[in-house]
């Protein structure tokens, strides 16, 4: 299961591929389609892989992708199981 997400705001891409390039676990690829400004953005092509390390919203000149941590299942059930 994936211990991290990614988001795109395919809109404000300009293709440039430095996510695709950095990304440690190659959660991502360069799609074929065209976003309005007339670039491909990025696309998730191995999503379970994504760690949410956030190295792809750290390197992105544009401010048009970042990764996230998801909640471990683990941590949330206990916490659900917890009497206050
Ligand atoms: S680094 Fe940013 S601008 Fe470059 S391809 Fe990825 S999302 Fe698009
Ligand atoms: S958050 Fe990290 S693992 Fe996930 S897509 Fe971005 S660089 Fe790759």
């Amino acid at each position: 299961m994936a211990k991290g997400a990614v988001h795109i705001t395919v809109e404000r891409c300009k293709g440039c591929g430095i996510c695709v390039e950095f990304c440690p676990t190659h959660v991502l690829g360069m799609s074929s389609a065209f976003n309005a400004k007339g670039y491909h953005p990025p696309f998730v092509v191995n999503g379970e892989k994504c760690s949410g390390c956030d190295l792809c919203g750290m390197y992105c000149p544009d401010f048009a992708i970042y990764g996230f941590k998801l909640p471990a299942p683990s941590v949330a059930g206990k916490a659900e199981g917890v009497k206050q």
